[in-house]
Protein backbone atom coordinates (compact mmCIF):
# COMPACT_ATOMS: atom_id res chain seq x y z
CA UNK A 1 0.00 0.00 0.00
CA UNK A 2 3.15 2.27 0.44
CA UNK A 3 4.60 1.82 -2.52
CA UNK A 4 0.68 2.18 -4.12
CA UNK A 5 0.73 5.82 -2.23
CA UNK A 6 4.19 6.80 -3.12
CA UNK A 7 4.17 5.35 -6.64
CA UNK A 8 0.69 7.19 -7.77
CA UNK A 9 2.12 10.46 -6.03
CA UNK A 10 5.14 10.31 -8.19
CA UNK A 11 3.08 9.77 -11.42
CA UNK A 12 0.63 12.94 -10.58
CA UNK A 13 3.49 15.65 -9.41
CA UNK A 14 5.13 14.13 -13.10
CA UNK A 15 2.10 15.17 -14.54
CA UNK A 16 1.34 18.05 -12.59
CA UNK A 17 5.02 19.58 -14.13
CA UNK A 18 4.67 18.48 -17.10
CA UNK A 19 1.30 20.09 -17.91
CA UNK A 20 2.59 23.03 -15.95
CA UNK A 21 5.47 23.34 -18.53
CA UNK A 22 3.27 22.46 -21.74
CA UNK A 23 0.79 25.43 -20.98
CA UNK A 24 3.77 27.97 -20.68
CA UNK A 25 4.51 27.08 -24.14
CA UNK A 26 0.87 26.68 -25.15
CA UNK A 27 0.67 22.55 -25.83
CA UNK A 28 -2.33 22.57 -23.57
CA UNK A 29 -3.62 19.38 -25.03
CA UNK A 30 -0.54 17.50 -24.64
CA UNK A 31 0.23 19.12 -20.78
CA UNK A 32 -3.74 17.55 -20.26
CA UNK A 33 -3.12 14.34 -21.93
CA UNK A 34 0.75 13.41 -21.03
CA UNK A 35 1.61 10.18 -20.06
CA UNK A 36 -2.04 9.08 -19.11
CA UNK A 37 -0.96 5.60 -19.75
CA UNK A 38 0.80 5.40 -16.53
CA UNK A 39 -2.03 4.84 -14.95
CA UNK A 40 -3.66 1.72 -17.28
CA UNK A 41 -2.60 -1.54 -15.72
CA UNK A 42 0.22 -2.77 -17.20
CA UNK A 43 2.07 0.35 -16.12
CA UNK A 44 0.64 1.41 -12.77
CA UNK A 45 1.16 -1.88 -11.20
CA UNK A 46 4.73 -2.65 -12.68
CA UNK A 47 5.87 0.97 -11.10
CA UNK A 48 4.05 0.00 -7.73
CA UNK A 49 6.10 -2.91 -7.77
CA UNK A 50 9.13 -1.96 -8.40
CA UNK A 51 9.15 1.57 -6.97
CA UNK A 52 12.24 3.24 -5.48
CA UNK A 53 11.85 7.26 -5.44
CA UNK A 54 14.77 8.25 -6.93
CA UNK A 55 14.67 6.66 -10.53
CA UNK A 56 11.95 5.63 -12.47
CA UNK A 57 10.78 2.14 -11.74
CA UNK A 58 11.36 0.83 -15.25
CA UNK A 59 15.19 0.52 -14.57
CA UNK A 60 14.40 -1.74 -11.21
CA UNK A 61 11.94 -4.00 -13.42
CA UNK A 62 14.80 -4.02 -16.51
CA UNK A 63 17.58 -5.46 -13.43
CA UNK A 64 15.11 -7.71 -12.26
CA UNK A 65 13.34 -9.42 -15.54
CA UNK A 66 15.58 -8.16 -18.05
CA UNK A 67 13.46 -5.59 -20.01
CA UNK A 68 10.92 -3.81 -19.11
CA UNK A 69 6.95 -4.63 -19.74
CA UNK A 70 5.71 -0.73 -18.61
CA UNK A 71 8.26 0.32 -20.69
CA UNK A 72 7.67 -1.53 -23.60
CA UNK A 73 3.78 -0.49 -23.25
CA UNK A 74 4.41 3.16 -22.60
CA UNK A 75 6.56 3.89 -25.57
CA UNK A 76 4.34 2.53 -27.66
CA UNK A 77 1.01 4.86 -26.50
CA UNK A 78 2.87 7.99 -26.05
CA UNK A 79 4.62 10.36 -29.06
CA UNK A 80 6.87 12.25 -26.78
CA UNK A 81 9.06 9.40 -26.27
CA UNK A 82 12.21 9.07 -29.42
CA UNK A 83 11.37 5.41 -29.68
CA UNK A 84 8.13 5.68 -31.00
CA UNK A 85 9.51 7.74 -34.12
CA UNK A 86 11.05 3.99 -35.92
CA UNK A 87 10.18 3.20 -39.48
CA UNK A 88 10.77 0.59 -42.13
CA UNK A 89 13.21 2.23 -44.77
CA UNK A 90 13.01 -0.33 -47.33
CA UNK A 91 16.18 -0.57 -49.43
CA UNK A 92 18.30 0.80 -46.07
CA UNK A 93 21.44 -0.87 -46.99
CA UNK A 94 21.60 -2.37 -50.61
CA UNK A 95 20.94 -6.08 -50.45
CA UNK A 96 20.17 -6.04 -46.97
CA UNK A 97 16.32 -5.95 -47.49
CA UNK A 98 14.08 -3.61 -44.65
CA UNK A 99 15.54 -2.16 -41.75
CA UNK A 100 13.62 -0.19 -38.94
CA UNK A 101 15.01 3.39 -38.52
CA UNK A 102 14.67 6.42 -36.30
CA UNK A 103 12.56 9.20 -38.07
CA UNK A 104 11.91 12.92 -37.56
CA UNK A 105 10.05 13.85 -34.24
CA UNK A 106 6.80 16.68 -34.76
CA UNK A 107 7.88 19.46 -33.11
CA UNK A 108 5.15 19.26 -30.55
CA UNK A 109 6.62 16.11 -29.62
CA UNK A 110 9.72 16.98 -29.21
CA UNK A 111 9.11 20.08 -26.98
CA UNK A 112 7.24 17.76 -24.93
CA UNK A 113 9.92 15.24 -24.59
CA UNK A 114 12.28 18.37 -23.75
CA UNK A 115 9.48 19.14 -20.97
CA UNK A 116 9.21 15.66 -19.88
CA UNK A 117 12.82 15.05 -19.39
CA UNK A 118 13.13 18.33 -17.05
CA UNK A 119 10.27 17.41 -15.13
CA UNK A 120 11.30 14.07 -14.51
CA UNK A 121 15.45 15.46 -13.27
CA UNK A 122 13.35 17.93 -10.97
CA UNK A 123 11.10 15.25 -9.24
CA UNK A 124 14.21 12.42 -9.12
CA UNK A 125 16.48 15.07 -7.77
CA UNK A 126 14.59 16.75 -5.76
CA UNK A 127 15.82 19.78 -3.78
CA UNK A 128 19.31 18.79 -5.41
CA UNK A 129 18.08 19.85 -9.13
CA UNK A 130 19.81 22.30 -10.48
CA UNK A 131 18.72 23.44 -14.35
CA UNK A 132 21.80 21.54 -15.48
CA UNK A 133 21.16 18.09 -14.44
CA UNK A 134 18.72 17.12 -17.63
CA UNK A 135 21.71 18.14 -20.14
CA UNK A 136 24.00 16.10 -17.60
CA UNK A 137 21.80 13.02 -18.10
CA UNK A 138 21.00 13.53 -21.87
CA UNK A 139 25.29 12.88 -22.35
CA UNK A 140 25.31 9.91 -20.20
CA UNK A 141 23.31 8.41 -22.76
CA UNK A 142 24.15 7.39 -26.10
CA UNK A 143 21.45 7.81 -29.21
CA UNK A 144 23.71 8.14 -32.49
CA UNK A 145 21.52 5.21 -34.09
CA UNK A 146 18.35 5.97 -31.93
CA UNK A 147 17.04 9.21 -32.31
CA UNK A 148 17.11 10.80 -35.86
CA UNK A 149 19.92 13.51 -36.15
CA UNK A 150 17.73 16.62 -36.61
CA UNK A 151 15.29 15.97 -33.57
CA UNK A 152 18.71 14.68 -31.85
CA UNK A 153 20.67 18.14 -32.16
CA UNK A 154 17.41 20.36 -31.28
CA UNK A 155 16.89 18.30 -27.94
CA UNK A 156 20.50 18.90 -26.80
CA UNK A 157 20.40 22.63 -28.10
CA UNK A 158 17.37 23.32 -25.25
CA UNK A 159 18.62 21.05 -22.61
CA UNK A 160 22.07 23.14 -23.20
CA UNK A 161 20.58 26.68 -23.77
CA UNK A 162 18.66 25.32 -19.95
CA UNK A 163 21.33 24.89 -18.29
CA UNK A 164 23.08 27.81 -19.41
CA UNK A 165 20.04 30.77 -19.72
CA UNK A 166 17.62 29.11 -17.48
CA UNK A 167 13.88 27.66 -17.68
CA UNK A 168 12.57 31.30 -18.83
CA UNK A 169 14.90 32.13 -21.44
CA UNK A 170 14.42 28.42 -22.99
CA UNK A 171 10.41 28.43 -22.68
CA UNK A 172 10.57 31.66 -24.74
CA UNK A 173 12.65 30.21 -27.62
CA UNK A 174 10.28 27.46 -27.83
CA UNK A 175 7.52 29.79 -28.44
CA UNK A 176 9.09 31.95 -30.51
CA UNK A 177 10.78 29.71 -32.38
CA UNK A 178 10.45 26.15 -32.54
CA UNK A 179 6.54 26.13 -31.99
CA UNK A 180 5.87 29.92 -34.12
CA UNK A 181 3.62 28.90 -35.86
CA UNK A 182 1.75 26.74 -33.06
CA UNK A 183 -1.32 28.64 -31.96
CA UNK A 184 -1.11 27.97 -28.45
CA UNK A 185 2.32 29.04 -28.40
CA UNK A 186 1.13 32.51 -29.06
CA UNK A 187 -1.79 32.29 -26.63
CA UNK A 188 0.96 31.28 -24.37
CA UNK A 189 3.12 34.22 -25.29
CA UNK A 190 0.25 36.37 -24.75
CA UNK A 191 -0.89 34.85 -21.61
CA UNK A 192 2.85 34.48 -20.06
CA UNK A 193 3.42 38.43 -21.05
CA UNK A 194 0.38 39.37 -19.03
CA UNK A 195 1.73 37.29 -16.32
CA UNK A 196 4.84 39.00 -16.58
CA UNK A 197 2.88 42.42 -16.06
CA UNK A 198 0.95 41.60 -13.31
CA UNK A 199 3.62 40.12 -11.22
CA UNK A 200 6.01 43.36 -11.48
CA UNK A 201 3.00 45.44 -11.24
CA UNK A 202 2.39 43.82 -7.80
CA UNK A 203 6.53 43.52 -6.82
CA UNK A 204 6.10 47.32 -7.47
CA UNK A 205 3.18 48.06 -5.50
CA UNK A 206 4.70 46.02 -2.70
CA UNK A 207 8.10 47.72 -3.33
CA UNK A 208 6.30 50.98 -2.79
CA UNK A 209 3.74 50.31 0.48
CA UNK A 210 7.93 49.16 1.97
CA UNK A 211 9.69 52.51 0.75
CA UNK A 212 6.70 54.33 2.35
CA UNK A 213 6.99 52.59 5.53
CA UNK A 214 11.03 52.51 5.83
CA UNK A 215 12.42 54.65 3.19
CA UNK A 216 15.67 54.66 1.53
CA UNK A 217 18.36 54.70 3.74
CA UNK A 218 19.96 51.59 4.58
CA UNK A 219 21.45 50.03 7.65
CA UNK A 220 23.19 47.51 8.85
CA UNK A 221 22.21 45.43 11.85
CA UNK A 222 25.72 44.62 12.81
CA UNK A 223 28.19 46.43 14.12
CA UNK A 224 31.46 46.84 12.61
CA UNK A 225 34.40 49.37 11.88
CA UNK A 226 36.68 47.47 9.31
CA UNK A 227 35.28 44.80 6.67
CA UNK A 228 36.85 42.09 7.81
CA UNK A 229 35.11 43.06 10.85
CA UNK A 230 31.53 42.93 9.23
CA UNK A 231 32.56 39.57 8.21
CA UNK A 232 33.79 37.72 11.02
CA UNK A 233 30.78 39.26 12.65
CA UNK A 234 27.94 37.60 9.84
CA UNK A 235 29.69 34.16 10.53
CA UNK A 236 29.08 34.76 13.97
CA UNK A 237 25.38 35.58 13.40
CA UNK A 238 24.54 32.07 12.06
CA UNK A 239 21.44 30.81 14.49
CA UNK A 240 22.07 34.04 16.50
CA UNK A 241 21.05 37.00 17.06
CA UNK A 242 22.22 40.54 15.94
CA UNK A 243 22.07 41.80 19.23
CA UNK A 244 24.14 39.37 20.47
CA UNK A 245 26.81 39.06 18.46
CA UNK A 246 27.13 42.62 18.32
CA UNK A 247 27.73 42.05 22.43
CA UNK A 248 30.34 39.91 21.46
CA UNK A 249 31.92 42.11 18.98
CA UNK A 250 32.18 45.00 21.53
CA UNK A 251 34.92 43.28 23.42
CA UNK A 252 36.19 40.44 20.39
CA UNK A 253 37.40 43.27 18.34
CA UNK A 254 39.37 45.37 21.07
CA UNK A 255 40.83 41.97 21.70
CA UNK A 256 41.52 40.86 18.09
CA UNK A 257 42.62 44.39 16.50
CA UNK A 258 43.32 42.71 12.95
CA UNK A 259 42.60 40.02 10.99
CA UNK A 260 46.09 39.08 11.54
CA UNK A 261 45.52 38.53 15.44
CA UNK A 262 42.59 36.45 15.28
CA UNK A 263 44.63 34.30 12.21
CA UNK A 264 47.08 34.00 14.99
CA UNK A 265 44.57 33.47 17.81
CA UNK A 266 44.10 30.57 20.08
CA UNK A 267 41.57 28.48 18.68
CA UNK A 268 40.72 27.25 22.28
CA UNK A 269 40.58 30.85 23.81
CA UNK A 270 38.95 31.98 20.75
CA UNK A 271 36.07 29.42 21.24
CA UNK A 272 35.46 31.25 24.82
CA UNK A 273 35.36 34.51 23.69
CA UNK A 274 32.96 33.60 20.84
CA UNK A 275 30.72 31.08 23.25
CA UNK A 276 27.94 33.30 23.76
CA UNK A 277 26.88 32.77 19.86
CA UNK A 278 26.47 29.32 20.14
CA UNK A 279 28.14 26.53 17.64
CA UNK A 280 31.27 27.79 18.91
CA UNK A 281 33.45 25.42 18.09
CA UNK A 282 32.51 25.29 14.45
CA UNK A 283 32.17 29.04 14.24
CA UNK A 284 35.81 29.53 15.66
CA UNK A 285 37.93 26.76 13.29
CA UNK A 286 35.82 28.62 10.39
CA UNK A 287 36.94 32.32 11.26
CA UNK A 288 40.12 31.78 12.12
CA UNK A 289 40.56 29.22 9.16
CA UNK A 290 38.73 32.00 6.86
CA UNK A 291 41.14 34.49 8.40
CA UNK A 292 44.37 32.58 7.96
CA UNK A 293 43.58 32.15 4.23
CA UNK A 294 42.41 36.24 3.90
CA UNK A 295 45.83 37.08 4.96
CA UNK A 296 47.54 34.35 2.87
CA UNK A 297 45.91 34.69 0.08
CA UNK A 298 44.23 38.08 -0.04
CA UNK A 299 46.89 40.38 1.94
CA UNK A 300 44.21 41.15 4.51
CA UNK A 301 41.63 42.31 2.15
CA UNK A 302 38.49 41.31 2.31
CA UNK A 303 37.71 40.31 -1.70
CA UNK A 304 34.38 41.25 -3.26
CA UNK A 305 34.15 38.80 -6.18
CA UNK A 306 31.35 36.16 -4.84
CA UNK A 307 33.50 33.27 -6.17
CA UNK A 308 36.40 34.77 -3.96
CA UNK A 309 34.14 35.51 -1.17
CA UNK A 310 32.81 31.87 -0.70
CA UNK A 311 36.23 30.19 -1.20
CA UNK A 312 36.83 31.54 2.13
CA UNK A 313 35.85 28.71 5.27
CA UNK A 314 32.30 29.38 6.46
CA UNK A 315 31.48 31.75 4.16
CA UNK A 316 28.35 30.97 2.15
CA UNK A 317 25.95 33.23 -0.53
CA UNK A 318 24.56 34.72 2.32
CA UNK A 319 27.66 35.68 4.22
CA UNK A 320 29.68 37.22 0.35
CA UNK A 321 26.19 39.12 -0.23
CA UNK A 322 25.92 41.07 3.30
CA UNK A 323 30.09 42.03 2.38
CA UNK A 324 29.71 42.67 -1.28
CA UNK A 325 26.00 44.99 -0.87
CA UNK A 326 27.46 46.50 3.01
CA UNK A 327 31.21 46.95 2.36
CA UNK A 328 31.45 47.70 -1.35
CA UNK A 329 27.65 49.01 -2.38
CA UNK A 330 27.41 46.13 -5.11
CA UNK A 331 23.68 45.12 -5.66
CA UNK A 332 23.42 41.75 -3.82
CA UNK A 333 20.19 39.90 -1.92
CA UNK A 334 20.95 38.53 0.89
CA UNK A 335 18.81 35.40 2.15
CA UNK A 336 18.31 34.61 5.53
CA UNK A 337 15.13 33.59 7.42
CA UNK A 338 13.71 36.88 7.71
CA UNK A 339 14.14 37.42 3.86
CA UNK A 340 13.17 33.72 2.68
CA UNK A 341 9.67 33.79 5.35
CA UNK A 342 8.69 37.44 4.10
CA UNK A 343 9.42 36.63 -0.07
CA UNK A 344 7.17 33.70 0.41
CA UNK A 345 4.45 35.21 2.72
CA UNK A 346 4.07 38.34 0.41
CA UNK A 347 3.79 35.27 -2.88
CA UNK A 348 7.58 37.03 -4.70
CA UNK A 349 8.56 33.45 -4.33
CA UNK A 350 7.56 29.92 -4.35
CA UNK A 351 11.05 28.30 -3.61
CA UNK A 352 12.34 26.88 -0.25
CA UNK A 353 16.12 26.72 -1.09
CA UNK A 354 17.83 30.18 -0.70
CA UNK A 355 20.13 30.29 -3.29
CA UNK A 356 17.08 29.53 -5.60
CA UNK A 357 14.79 32.47 -3.88
CA UNK A 358 18.00 34.89 -4.19
CA UNK A 359 17.98 34.16 -7.91
CA UNK A 360 13.78 34.31 -8.27
CA UNK A 361 14.07 37.77 -6.28
CA UNK A 362 16.96 38.83 -8.42
CA UNK A 363 14.57 38.16 -11.30
CA UNK A 364 11.65 39.85 -9.91
CA UNK A 365 13.00 42.83 -8.37
CA UNK A 366 14.44 45.88 -9.85
CA UNK A 367 18.50 46.08 -8.79
CA UNK A 368 17.93 49.42 -7.44
CA UNK A 369 16.02 47.74 -5.05
CA UNK A 370 17.92 44.75 -4.02
CA UNK A 371 19.95 46.14 -1.04
CA UNK A 372 16.70 47.76 0.04
CA UNK A 373 14.83 44.72 0.35
CA UNK A 374 17.13 43.21 2.71
CA UNK A 375 17.10 45.77 5.44
CA UNK A 376 13.09 46.44 4.69
CA UNK A 377 12.61 42.56 5.12
CA UNK A 378 14.71 42.04 8.34
CA UNK A 379 13.37 45.39 10.04
CA UNK A 380 9.20 44.34 8.68
CA UNK A 381 10.35 40.17 9.83
CA UNK A 382 11.27 41.29 13.61
CA UNK A 383 8.92 44.03 13.82
CA UNK A 384 5.63 42.99 12.47
CA UNK A 385 5.82 39.80 10.33
CA UNK A 386 7.43 37.43 12.73
CA UNK A 387 7.88 34.04 12.68
CA UNK A 388 5.73 33.29 15.21
CA UNK A 389 2.19 35.01 15.85
CA UNK A 390 3.22 37.74 13.18
CA UNK A 391 0.84 41.11 13.79
CA UNK A 392 -1.41 40.39 10.67
CA UNK A 393 -3.82 42.95 12.12
CA UNK A 394 -1.34 45.83 11.67
CA UNK A 395 0.12 45.09 8.78
CA UNK A 396 -0.07 47.24 5.79
CA UNK A 397 1.31 44.28 3.73
CA UNK A 398 -2.28 42.15 4.65
CA UNK A 399 -3.21 43.17 1.23
CA UNK A 400 -0.94 40.86 -0.98
CA UNK A 401 0.29 38.24 1.39
CA UNK A 402 -0.24 34.84 0.61
CA UNK A 403 -0.37 33.74 4.22
CA UNK A 404 -2.75 36.35 5.27
CA UNK A 405 -5.61 35.04 2.41
CA UNK A 406 -5.07 31.37 3.45
CA UNK A 407 -5.21 31.89 7.07
CA UNK A 408 -8.92 34.07 6.03
CA UNK A 409 -10.18 30.82 3.50
CA UNK A 410 -9.71 28.73 6.32
CA UNK A 411 -11.13 30.23 9.15
CA UNK A 412 -14.22 30.72 6.55
CA UNK A 413 -14.23 27.21 5.83
CA UNK A 414 -14.27 26.52 9.67
CA UNK A 415 -17.13 29.37 10.19
CA UNK A 416 -19.06 26.97 7.74
CA UNK A 417 -18.56 23.97 9.18
CA UNK A 418 -19.21 25.40 12.82
CA UNK A 419 -22.62 24.31 14.07
CA UNK A 420 -25.32 26.93 14.26
CA UNK A 421 -26.17 28.02 17.52
CA UNK A 422 -30.13 26.88 18.21
CA UNK A 423 -32.71 29.66 18.96
CA UNK A 424 -33.71 30.35 22.06
S1 LIG B 1 -0.52 39.78 6.89
FE1 LIG B 1 0.58 38.80 8.57
S2 LIG B 1 1.70 37.10 7.71
FE2 LIG B 1 1.09 38.45 6.04
S3 LIG B 1 2.82 39.78 5.68
FE3 LIG B 1 1.47 40.82 7.10
S4 LIG B 1 2.18 40.27 9.12
FE4 LIG B 1 3.10 38.84 7.67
Amino acid sequence: MFKFIKHFRTVREHRKMVRQGCFRVGLYMQGLTHDLSKYSPSEFLMGVKYYQGYRSPNNAEREAKGYSQAWIHHKGRNKHHYEYWTDYKPGYREGEGHAIVPTRMPKKYLVEMYVDRVAASAIYNKGHYTCDMPLQYYRKGDYTNLMEESTRTELEHLLKMLAEKGPDVTEAYIRNVILRFHPGARLASFIQSKVRIMASKRTLEILNVFEKMYGRQTRCYLNYEEPWQLLVATILSAQCTDARVNIITKDLFVKYKTIADIAGADISEFEQDIKQAGFYHSKAKNIIACAKMLTREFGGVVPSDIDELTQLPGVGRKTANVIRGNIYGIDSIVVDTHVKRISKRLGLTGEDDPEKIEFELMKRVPKDYWILINMWFITFGRTVCKAQSPKCQECQLAGYCRECDFLRKTSRKVQKKAPRSRKA
